[in-house]
């Protein structure tokens, strides 16, 4: 009994902690969720598990059930109410559960592939994770893909694995020691989680299968052990509400409503509460707190159950006026008694101007759109880290508007007429016109790969500006004449190239004393349009070939024997514009040996 009031006590004290799923793309992250879904139905009803708004709750009961093959000693301790697994896995709600920067998100689970080992989208997680602080255990799922693994459904992972043949425990083995060396390489330390004597510094690996159920109920106590171990003051109740819009959604019949995830306090019917919303701040009344009817009780008409008011941490759907531009993300305050509504309405889009004030304030970069102000967040801080600037940004689908926004950068900084569109709808109105005057969208729904787009955007931009370019791209060269076929209207000598490299397009000039003046002057003979070498046409020739036959045309050229004579040596006609030119598009195609020539060519056509 005495034992009961203290369990009571503690219920009372903690909240259940809230649990996402992040990983790469077909890790097995949706079919872990509905793995532990799933009542046991060989132990009866797995007590109380309910379908919430966006999230399954787990009660302690259920809990206790899917332990008890790894709890055979009784020695577990369950001091949380329960827990909250968040029910769309990835990125998207993870980004979305956010108070004032730091993640609402207790603990979360990364899948990991164990036949895959570390890839993309584990990275991105990882560094998500990394970001919010958030505590972290890894599910190594799939163990039952081990050639000739024997299944025991829903047994604990050490009994598993040690009834397999020694060739599936030694591919196991290998399997784990090179991810484990994977997540060291990028800064993380991880064990096995039976291994792990120290869970702050190490990350605990649990393999599981989704199929057989094998490692589940050691990933649920690792959970539960873990969020009791390392943060049972952040699972105390406040008074003070902590929520977050996590989807905004228009039902029939209810308008559009929002669906949130309460990690403390309580709400009531009939509460004012305040959110961001895209044209400012949004204050409403909640006119109704609905979570789905449960499964059983399918015949009830309505699809929803609704509640006087709603203790944390659970999902709820808030049904109310004025919530059509409402920014999923957003954090939701109620005003109190003593709260004046317009303070709380400039808390709550300091977090939105927070983001806007981390915009390049030197106006060249991409424009960026989101479609949450938690997946924003993540976005920019990750073109942070990878050195894209941003001007400019924005919630929501893509209009027509935006692309006029971004389409500034078209005069100025044409590589970042660019808009970099995470997981948003584009305006077909908006595509149009963003092809019309040359705004490039990307979208994706894996930030890298915007990443990746922008990275070989860019490249083709340098490689077109390369083409553009190449006429004022002047390789160095220096020529000795050794006969004149032609003197004028083309010119056509015969030269050695006594220095660096003469192409086709280069301008040729030589430089004179004049005669009146007294002073050193160029004379330009135009650009070369053929090269031939023993009657064959070449595109260059280098220094040290045999003498070629030039052709040089050009606007008003000097004549053989008049301003030039044989003997003048001829240079390619280098400028300031044409140095510049190879420094930015060419540098890697210009030898070393010919930057020296540049500088001795500066010298002869004095440029400074
Ligand atoms: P998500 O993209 O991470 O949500 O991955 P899913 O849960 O949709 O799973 C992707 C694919 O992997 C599906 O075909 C699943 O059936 C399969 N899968 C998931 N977990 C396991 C597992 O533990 N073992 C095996 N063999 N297949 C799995």
């Amino acid at each position: 009994q005495i034992d009961e009031a203290k369990a009571a006590a503690s219920v009372e004290n903690l909240r259940s902690p809230i649990c996402c799923i992040l990983g790469h793309v077909d890790t097995g992250k949706t079919k872990l969720l509905d793995k532990i879904r799933q009542t046991n139905v060989q132990e009866g009803e797995a007590g109380g598990i309910t379908q919430q708004i966006g999230a399954t709750y787990f009660p302690m009961d259920a809990i206790k059930q899917k332990t008890v093959v790894v709890n055979k000693d009784g020695k577990m301790e369950y001091k949380v109410p329960g827990l909250l697994v968040i029910d769309t896995p990835g990125h998207e709600s993870f980004t979305n559960l956010r108070s004032r920067g730091s993640s609402l998100c207790n603990i979360a689970i990364l899948v990991v592939d164990i036949m895959h080992g570390l890839e993309p989208q584990t990275i991105e997680s990882l560094n998500l994770l990394r970001d919010r602080k958030t505590p972290f255990i890894v599910a190594l799922n799939k163990i039952d893909r081990l050639y000739d693994w024997k299944a025991i459904p829903n047994n604990g992972f050490q009994d598993s694995l040690a009834k397999q043949k020694k060739s599936v425990q030694n591919e196991f083995k290998d399997r784990l020691e090179k991810t484990i060396v994977a997540f060291q390489e990028n800064g993380l330390n991880a064990a096995l989680f039976y291994e792990n004597k120290n869970m702050g510094k190490y990350v605990s690996f649990v393999p599981t299968s989704a199929h057989t159920g094998e490692g589940i109920p050691d990933m649920l106590k690792l959970l539960v052990t873990l969020t009791q171990q390392r943060m049972a003051e952040k699972l105390m109740y406040l008074s003070e509400i902590e929520c977050t819009v996590l989807e905004v959604k228009v039902i029939e019949g209810l308008g559009t409503t929002i669906d949130v995830i309460l990690s403390n306090g309580v709400l009531r019917e009939g509460d004012r509460i305040v959110m961001c919303g895209l044209n400012g701040a949004i204050s409403t009344n909640i006119r109704a707190l609905l979570t789905p009817q449960p499964l059983k009780e399918l015949r009830i008409k309505s699809q929803y159950v609704h509640h006087k008011e709603v203790k944390a941490a659970l999902g709820v759907k808030i049904a109310a006026n004025d919530l059509e531009h409402a920014i999923a993300g957003s954090r939701l305050l109620v005003v109190g008694p003593d709260d004046d509504e317009e303070d709380l309405e400039m808390e709550v889009m300091s977090d939105l101007e927070q983001l806007f004030s981390k915009v390049s304030t030197s106006g060249a970069g991409v424009a960026v759109q989101a479609s949450t102000l938690g997946s924003l967040e993540a976005l920019l801080a990750f073109l942070k880290s990878s050195s894209i600037p941003v001007s400019t940004i924005s919630i929501g689908p893509v209009y027509k508007r935006d692309v006029m926004r971004a389409g500034i950068m078209l005069e100025k900084h044409k590589e970042y007429a660019v808009m970099l569109c995470f997981d948003v709808k584009v305006d077909r109105e908006a595509q149009a016109y963003a092809d019309e005057v040359g705004v490039k969208l990307f979208t994706a729904e894996i930030i890298y790969h915007l990443f990746d787009a922008f990275s070989e955007y860019k490249k083709e931009m340098s490689e077109q500006r390369k083409r553009e370019s190449a006429a004022n791209a002047v390789f160095p060269c220096i020529l000795n004449p050794v006969a004149v076929f032609n003197k004028k209207d083309p010119i056509v000598v015969g030269v050695d190239v006594v220095e660096g490299s003469l192409r086709i397009g280069t301008p040729i000039g030589a430089v004179k004393k004049n005669p009146i003046t007294g002073e050193m002057e160029t004379i330009s003979l135009g650009r070369v349009t053929s090269i031939e070498l023993n009657h064959k046409a070449i595109p260059i020739c280098k220094k040290g070939q045999p003498s070629v036959a030039v052709k040089i045309e050009g606007p008003n050229q000097p004549l053989y024997g008049r301003q030039l004579e044989e003997k003048d040596t001829l240079y390619s006609l280098i400028s300031r514009v044409t140095i510049d030119t190879l420094k930015t598009h060419f540098r890697e195609e210009v030898p070393k040996e010919d930057w020296q020539l540049i500088i001795n060519l500066k010298k002869v056509f004095n440029i400074l």
